[in-house]
């Protein structure tokens, strides 16, 4: 705890004076872009990998980056914190992005698939039944990368059932068919500090990099 308390007094004296016009117009609302769904990992900090300012990201973070589904009308089977989190930025802030990403070594992706690592905990156990689909879809299809670990393998597909269960919402549905909104699968690796965007057409997770910004930005345009 002295480290963060230590850490706010940095952040007074070296950062805040850069950023205290940014803060005060801020004060008065935020419109940011884009929703970031990501785990809580404490090794995932988008703020730092998206180079990002205060105001750009509207962030929801939770064990293993999980939405729990949409009843048929509309109401999340889960948790009514995601759902809100989705509600608010789609129809509040309009956000013209929901990003859902996961990351390697991720633990949540590790239990679901040894339950036996989280049997005392039975709040944990029941909210990773979200990631079944998953679980269902590697067994079913089999992993998009081989070469990775089989939590990894799980973590990379587990996006892809996310950004399915996000669809089941029906204002995301509506404002995706407008074209106002898009759904995209991002994936960090840790070991190396990349992050990988899922590619439809290829169908597996294609590395962000300079080629890849220019190669989106032409088709873009
Ligand atoms: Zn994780």
């Amino acid at each position: 705890m002295r480290e963060l308390i230590q850490g706010i007094v940095d952040f007074r004296e070296l950062h805040l004076p850069m950023l205290a016009d940014r803060f005060r117009k801020l004060a008065s609302g935020q419109s940011p872009d884009t929703l970031f769904i990501t785990c809580a990992d404490s090794r995932v900090v988008p703020n730092l990998l998206l180079s990002t300012d205060p105001g750009d990201l509207f962030t929801m973070r939770n064990v293993g980056n999980l939405i729990p589904p949409a009843t048929t009308d509309g109401v999340s089977t889960g948790d009514l914190s995601e759902a809100s989190a989705i509600e608010y930025a789609v129809s509040v802030l309009n956000v013209g992005s929901i990003v859902v990403c996961g990351h390697s070594g991720c633990g949540a992706m590790r239990a679901v698939l040894e339950p036996s690592t989280v049997a005392g905990s039975p709040n944990l156990r029941r909210w990773l039944y979200h990631a079944d689909t998953a679980a269902f879809r590697l067994a079913q299809e089999g992993p998009l990368d081989a070469s990775r670990p089989s939590h990894d393998q799980l973590s990379q597909l587990n996006v892809l059932s996310q950004l399915d269960h996000l669809a089941t919402y029906p204002i995301v549905r509506d404002q995706v068919a407008k074209g106002l909104l898009k759904l995209i699968g991002w994936w960090f690796d840790i070991a190396t500090g990349d992050m990988h965007a899922w590619r439809e057409r290829d169908r597996r997770f294609v590395l962000i990099d300079r080629r890849f910004a220019e190669s989106e930005a032409a088709e873009s345009e």
